[in-house]
Parts: structure tokens; sequence; C-alpha cells
């Protein structure tokens, strides 16, 4: 499979308890996978270790039993992707491969700051998936900081724009289930 998750992760592991701030009916609802069908976005917000890359990784492999396509891709890797494909003068071949999976979970968007080039080739990216294929996007930084990991404000709403148009929006709230484990075991107060 191509989905390439950094781990494996189901829902059935995912603690709803420790994470008060989400409604679990809401993601069982979301595992069912008609957002997929519909070729919708899902935006998953929140501070590090709330459980982010753990619920795209759930949902992406709920996806591929329900035989999606899916890829699983840091934004990191994503925007060095592109821009490698770009440099190359094979941008159009590397958007065209991007747009086959009909689902593309982006991790981890706004740990690093997207250079002005950048910006420009995940719009275009999202304009060529818009209503086609989904997007699963994590970011640990809220919407309205988007202009700043962008660094184009201009750009960073024409991606918005076109994201937020058929999307659900989660925002996790809360600790770092990381740091919680840690406390728990006394190695943290
Ligand atoms: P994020 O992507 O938001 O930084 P992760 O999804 O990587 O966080 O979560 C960090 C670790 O904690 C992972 O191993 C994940 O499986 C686990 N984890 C996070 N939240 C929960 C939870 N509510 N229940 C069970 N495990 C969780
Ligand atoms: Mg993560």
């Amino acid at each position: 499979k191509m989905a390439q998750f950094p781990f494996v992760r189901e829902l059935d592991g995912f603690e709803f308890d420790a994470q008060p701030s989400l409604d679990p009916r809401q993601v069982r609802d979301l595992a069912e996978c008609r957002w997929v069908a519909h070729g919708d976005t899902i935006l998953l917000l929140g501070p590090p270790g709330t459980g982010k890359t753990h619920l795209a990784v759930a949902l992406g492999r709920e996806a591929i039993r329900r035989n999606y396509s899916v890829q699983f891709v840091t934004a990191a890797t994503l925007v060095a992707m592109l821009a490698k494909a770009h440099a190359d003068g094979a941008l159009d071949k590397q958007l065209a491969l991007l747009s086959r999976p009909k689902l593309l979970i982006i991790d981890e968007l706004g740990y690093l700051p997207f250079e002005a080039n950048a910006a420009h080739l995940f719009f275009q990216l999202v304009s060529r998936r818009y209503e086609r294929g989904s997007i699963l996007l994590t970011s640990n930084r809220s919407v309205g900081e988007w202009g700043e990991v962008f660094g184009d404000p201009v750009v960073a709403t024409a991606i918005l724009d076109r994201l937020l148009h058929h999307s659900t929006v989660i925002t996790i709230r809360g600790d770092s289930y990381r740091l919680r484990e840690k406390r728990r075991s006394g190695l943290l107060q």
C-alpha cells in the first residue's frame, strides 16, 4: 500500500476520556468515511501531543479498509517534493501524482514556516485536488495563524478558501498525551 503511515494506530486505541474537547460521536462518524467519498476536507488542529497524528492514521486506515487510496505525507516532505519537482521542471507530473490518491493526509503543517514559493506550490496542490480528492490536514497552528505559516497572507487566504469550502474543522484543546503519560509514571510533576 502507498499510505506510508509513521506508525500504526486505530480509533479503538484512542482514549476519548483523555481528550474531552473531542466529540467521540463525531470522530466515529468520520470513521465511516463519507467525507472521503465526497472529497471533503478535514482540518485537525491542536497543540503537540494531543493525538492529531494518531487520529489521522486511524482515519486513513479506515479509508483503506473501505478501498480508498490513501497517501500520508508530512507537510515538510510534501513541500520538499513540490520544490524539487518545480526545480526539475516536473511540477505538473508531481501534482498529478499527488492528486491520484482519494485521500491525501498532510501531517504537521505549521512546525516549519514555508518559504514564499512553497506557499504557492502548496496552493497549486490544493487547487488541483479541490472538489476531487479529500485532504486531511493536521496543524499545531490555528487557522488565524496560517498567514504566518505560509509566509504570505494572500496565498494563505486562497488556500484556506478552498480547504474550508467543504470541510470539517476539529480543534483539540488540552494537554499533551505524551506528557500526561510521563506525569502518571512520575517522570514529570
Ligand atoms: P500529535 O500528532 O497531536 O502531536 P500524536 O497523535 O502523535 O500527537 O500523539 C502522541 C502519542 O500519544 C501517540 O503515540 C498517540 O498514539 C498517543 N495518544 C495521543 N492521544 C491519545 C489518546 N487520547 N488516547 C490514546 N493515545 C493517545
Ligand atoms: Mg503529530
